[in-house]
């Protein structure tokens, strides 16, 4: 989607700090970080929401998570811990349209999130 800003991110029209990619995914540093790391974890297809994932989008979708994975370790929170957050449309928090995994360490989570 040419008026997407993550696409624009995924495609290198926007050059965001990038922490982690690969063929199907690229992880970037959030622009205003709630953690001391904050990294988003998209998709370089556009999707908008989860309401939009299909079936198809399984293997894509589980790819998010084993990036995550990733990066933990590469920032050194893998044992400590840290959290993975998708909000979806506009009651969850959703301000960007193109499905983005959240995931924050660094310091104490508390629950329930806000
Ligand atoms: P949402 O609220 O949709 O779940 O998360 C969108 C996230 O994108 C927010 O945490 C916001 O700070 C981040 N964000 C918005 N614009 C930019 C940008 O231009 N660059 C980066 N790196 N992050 C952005
Ligand atoms: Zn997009």
């Amino acid at each position: 989607m040419t008026d997407c800003l993550f696409c624009k991110m995924a495609s290198g029209e926007i050059e965001p700090d990038i922490v982690y990619q690969d063929d199907d995914v690229i992880a970037f540093r959030d622009i205003n970080p709630q953690a001391p790391t904050h990294v988003l974890i998209i998709p370089r297809r556009h999707i908008s929401t989860i309401n939009d994932l299909q079936s198809a989008d399984a293997e894509l979708t589980g790819k998010l998570f084993l990036a995550a994975g990733k990066i933990a370790e590469q920032e050194g929170i893998a044992e400590q811990g840290y959290r993975t957050v998708m909000n979806c449309n506009a009651g969850a928090g959703q301000t960007v349209f193109h499905v983005h995994l959240h995931m924050l360490g660094g310091r104490a989570m508390t629950w329930p999130p806000g």
